[in-house]
This record gives C-alpha cells, sequence and structure tokens, in this order.
C-alpha cells in the first residue's frame, strides 16, 4: 500500500521557461531570466 507518487506531488510544478529555458514556476517571473510572460520583468546581471 506504499504510494510511490507521494513524493512526486509534493514536488513544485516547474515548466521550461519560454525565455531562457530554465525550470520555472509557471505564472511567475523566470528566476533565471527575468521574463514573464514575453516581458522583461528585472534585468539580471549574469552576462556583461
Ligand atoms: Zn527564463
Amino acid at each position: 500500500m506504499r504510494r510511490a507518487y507521494n513524493s512526486v506531488l509534493r514536488l513544485p510544478q516547474l515548466s521550461p521557461c519560454p525565455q531562457c529555458g530554465e525550470p520555472a514556476r509557471p505564472h511567475r517571473v523566470c528566476p533565471a531570466c527575468g521574463y514573464y510572460k514575453g516581458r522583461q520583468i528585472f534585468t539580471t546581471t549574469v552576462g556583461d
């Protein structure tokens, strides 16, 4: 009667960011690139 799914269901749902491809939470600003719905919400300092 072990439920193998339990641990899986508790994981936060992550979907690849359409902008950078990093796993990010849906309906949230991507922490990796700062994009949300095709708009850049904040500027990341990664790079330059
Ligand atoms: Zn991103």
